[in-house]
């Protein structure tokens, strides 16, 4: 049995019940192999192989490009030093994921489908503390989480980036805000698409992330 730590990833490599040559490989509390062919050195082995590919490749969020949709669960990366998409996915704090789920294919360049988190989204999903729930798409229920020093850190990169770049119009934010109050939110609904709904599943309604969802035409700029 080895347990460790490699590139700030939880590591553990266990016999695999009822036969001595197998292992099952868990990372970051993630089984992710229940018998692999193998002892414990080849495991390890193994392990940093593709961790040290995963970080040559871009990392969190690159590395879905260049090795097409792998790696992009937060399971793969240190904990803290990412931040989670709407899909569960792993991106740079403040960052993308470049995998074909989480981009749209534009004309003039991919463009991201989930904008990069706000400054306060949690640290281990995309929710902000307000009306912070149980997500389906992620693996355990949290409570919200203060974000770490590195996820702040990259969000307001992302941000002081974005406002450099305001005459990009595809970046803007809608941010529409809801008029009225709604039982069981702390403050008002606050919309987190894209400025042009690109990454709705109904572009005709705003989102809040508590699933609040209402029409875009009737309340447009009640903020
Ligand atoms: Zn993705
Ligand atoms: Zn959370
Ligand atoms: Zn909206």
């Amino acid at each position: 049995m080895i347990r460790t730590t490699y590139r700030g990833r939880a590591i553990k490599v266990l016999k695999a019940r009822g036969n001595p040559h197998q292992r099952r490989l868990v990372i970051n509390g993630q089984t992710i192999s229940h018998g692999r062919q193998g002892d414990d050195v080849q495991a390890l082995d193994w392990f940093r192989q593709i961790i040290d590919r995963i970080e040559e490749c871009g990392g969190a969020g690159m590395v879905a490009m260049l090795i097409p949709n792998q790696y992009t669960e937060p399971h793969w990366y240190e904990p803290g030093m990412i931040d989670i998409n709407p899909a569960g996915h792993a991106t740079q704090p403040g960052g993308v994921c470049a995998c074909q789920q989480c981009s749209i294919d534009d004309p003039c360049g991919g463009k991201g489908r989930y904008a990069p988190l706000p400054l306060d989204a949690c640290q281990h999903c995309h929710q902000r503390r307000d009306g912070h729930r149980h997500d389906a798409r992620f693996l355990y229920p949290h409570p919200y989480t203060e974000p770490t020093f590195t996820q702040r850190a990259g969000r307001q990169a992302a941000i002081d980036l974005a406002g450099a770049a305001d005459d990009d119009p595809s970046e803007a934010m809608c941010d529409a805000i809801y008029s009225e109050k709604v039982p069981g939110h702390l403050g008002p609904p606050r919309c987190l698409h894209f400025a042009d709904h690109r990454d709705a599943t109904d572009p005709n309604f705003h989102d809040d992330a508590r699933g609040f969802r209402w029409p875009r035409t009737s309340i447009q700029g009640a903020a």
